[in-house]
This record gives C-alpha cells, structure tokens and sequence, in this order.
C-alpha cells in the first residue's frame, strides 16, 4: 500500500520497531553485533557498514524521493565527498554557476588536484548544458533552487540532456527537500541532501543523505560509504528521523511565510533586488512552478545604495546572523564573507554574489514579528541615520 507524501513522512521507511512495539525506531548506539558462530551474522556486522537506526532513515529518504536506495553521512559533505568518489582522474563534470561553497571548494581544493575537472555553468541555461557537454564528461551537477541567487535549473530538461549524452544527473536538493520537489521522478540519477537543513529542521545536528534508484551505482556508492567511513552517527540519525515527521507542517509555513516577506520586501521600496522563485517576476518562476510543489524559503536580496547592509545585520533583533538555513528559527547570513566566502571574488563578482548581498533563510515564527525586525533594522541602517 502506498501513502500521501504526509503520512510518508511519519510512517515511511522502517516505521517504530518490530520487537517491542516502540513507535519510534530505537537509537542503536552499538558498534558492533554478535555472530552466533563463525560466519553466521543477524545481518548486522559493524556499525560503519550498517547501523538500524540509519538504515532506517537511509530507507526513508529512498521512499520519500521516490528512490530504491537511500544512503546516510555524517555531513552534506560526507554525501557528497562519497557520491564525487564515483569519478576518477580526467572526468569532467558540468557544475551549477551558483552552489553550494563547500561544494565549490570540495571541487577545486579536494578533487581537482586529483585529476577530475570541472566546468562552471548557467545551468539556468539549458542551452548552455547542452554545449559544455564533451567526450570526457561524466555528470551534471546541479542545485535548484541554487545557492544564494535562487536561479532555477529545468530538472527535466536537464536530465533528458544527460539521458543522451550517457552521464549522470545529481541534484542537490536540500532548497526544496522532497516534500516540494523530487529529482529522481524528473529523470535524475542521484538526489543528495544536506540534512543539516529543512530535514533535520532545528538545526540541532549535521547530516547528509543521498537516494537513487540504479541498483548498480547503488552498490559501489555503499562501497565508497563504508570504504570512505563518513557514516552518520545512531544518535544523528534519530534526530533526523525525528525532524522529518513534521517536515509537512514546516515547510508549508516555511514557503507561506516567505512568500508574504519575498512580496513585501519587493514592494517595501528598501531594496533594489529580490531574487525567489516565488516571485511572479523572478525569471525561474515558470520552470519553478512547473517542477516543484513551492519555491520554499530562501529569499535573496540586496539593500539599496542609502542602507547600510552591515549595520542592517547589526541592528536585527529577532533573526539570527548565522551560517546554516532551514531551521524553524530565522537566520540571515553574508555570503560573500561566510557561506560562500571560498569562492573567489572574481567569480563571486561575475555570478553576482555582490558583497551587499543578503541571504534570509525564513523560519517559521510569526510572518509579522519577522516583517517588523527586518523593517526596523533596515530603518536604523539608513545612511546618514542615527545607527
Ligand atoms: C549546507 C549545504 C551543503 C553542505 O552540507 P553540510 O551538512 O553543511 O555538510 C550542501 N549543499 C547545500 C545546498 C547546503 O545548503
């Protein structure tokens, strides 16, 4: 029997615990198991290789993106350190213009000096994937929404240049998570995650997680995750676990709000810029309305010439400046100078992650606490004004 993504959220993967009864799945903060004899297992060896409390949430982001395999690590970028493992010396792969800085910085710190190369491209710009595509490349690479403009990427579109030219797609997914959008059902091969984020929900613990459908890559990426060891802890996996139950009611507060702030900051006469697809004018609305169930909760934007933006992070009161998005609680960050400080300026200048940038990860308390903080700090930043 199949369920509605909602009850999915709450009973899918492996639901409580067989043995006792317990509605939640225990925490097996063990090691290792017992083998009866020599040879003879419960299927459990050694925790790094499978742990029950991971495994069900590695089955639980499987059923939630619509994948047969689901794989759990001790970060975002654990998942995505094993999933670039797959590639080797002289493979290229086409990257998003805006991601993820770490992603960025895995790329050219960690894996470039190691052979693989990288191209950067306006994924936005199907067109431009198609012709950066050569001999030598092994994957497309892509967050949608992406990170911090929010450009919109044509999953489908993509994933159909992909199909033809014999590469993998890997998405990811940690903007809308699978309640809004799911990779895999546009035609993806690998879906990944920051569960750092709007899974795990209360920023309270750092995951990463992966699913896929293709019972091959599968096998070789639980290779690389048991081969490389950045495995997520039992006790990490029941925090995510446990986020994930109320990731429906999260989120629908999490776009709700952000759409109302997204419009009042575009008619507020403070900015010069929004950038969410939420927005009827932000150029990714179409492709973001046709892909995904909402442009969740990450809003964009930059102050006019007359404000202050440094004095704006000062002077706010409720939302926190701080790294990290998707908590229930509202955050801002710079990222020029922090999530995408390993970018280089020039790069960051050229993809318009201008120093006067603002990034708002919209929590979920009241819509209008939230609106009267970013007016008063805004307010106070007013060049000339007594701040
Ligand atoms: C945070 C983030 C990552 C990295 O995840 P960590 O859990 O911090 O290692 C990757 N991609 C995106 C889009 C992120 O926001």
């Amino acid at each position: 029997m199949s369920y509605a993504l909602n009850s999915m959220l709450i009973h899918g993967g492996i639901d409580g615990d067989k043995t006792t009864g317990a509605v939640n799945v225990p925490i097996y903060q063990t090691s290792t198991y017992k083998q009866s004899e020599l040879g003879v297992n419960t299927g459990w060896e050694y925790s790094r290789t499978g742990n029950p409390t991971r495994a069900a949430l590695e089955k639980l982001i499987a059923d939630l993106e619509g994948g047969a395999y689901g794989l759990a690590f001790a970060s975002g970028l654990a998942a995505i350190h094993t999933v670039l493992s797959l590639f080797t010396a002289g493979d290229k792969l086409i990257v998003s213009d805006n991601i993820y800085g770490g992603t960025f910085r895995i790329l050219d710190k960690v894996f470039k000096p190691l052979g693989l190369r990288y191209e950067i491209v306006d994924t936005a710009d199907v067109a431009k994937v198609a012709a950066a595509v050569d001999e030598n490349t092994k994957a497309i690479y892509i967050e949608t929404p992406a990170n911090p403009l929010l450009s919109v990427t044509d999953i489908a579109a993509v994933a159909e240049i992909a199909r033809k030219a014999n590469v993998l797609l890997i998405v990811d997914n940690t903007f809308l998570t699978p309640y809004l959008q799911r990779p895999l059902l546009l035609g993806a091969d690998i879906v990944l995650h920051s569960g750092t984020k709007y899974l795990g929900g209360h920023s309270d613990t750092i995951s990463g997680l992966v699913a896929l459908n293709d019972p091959k890559l599968a096998e070789r990426l639980y290779f690389l995750q048991n081969a490389i060891g950045g495995v997520l802890s039992p006790f990490d996996s029941f925090l995510v676990i446990r986020g994930i139950k109320t990731l429906g009611v999260r989120m629908d507060r999490h776009v709700a709000n952000a759409q109302r702030i997204a419009e009042w900051l575009q008619e507020s006469g403070y900015v010069k810029k929004v950038y969410y697809p939420g927005l009827v004018s932000d150029p990714g609305y179409a492709v973001q309305k046709k892909q995904a169930d909402g442009p969740g909760a990450m809003i964009s934007f930059v102050l006019k010439e007359e404000y202050d933006y440094r004095a704006f992070f000062r002077n706010l009161k409720l939302i926190t400046l701080a790294e990290s998005l998707g908590g229930v609680e509202s955050l801002v960050c710079h990222p020029a100078s922090m999530t995408h400080a390993s970018i280089p300026a020039d790069i960051r200048q050229k993809t318009g992650i201008v120093d006067e940038l603002i990034r708002f990860s919209v929590g979920i308390e009241d819509v209008n606490d939230l609106i009267d903080d970013l007016r008063q700090a805004i307010e106070t930043a007013k060049i000339g004004g007594d701040n």
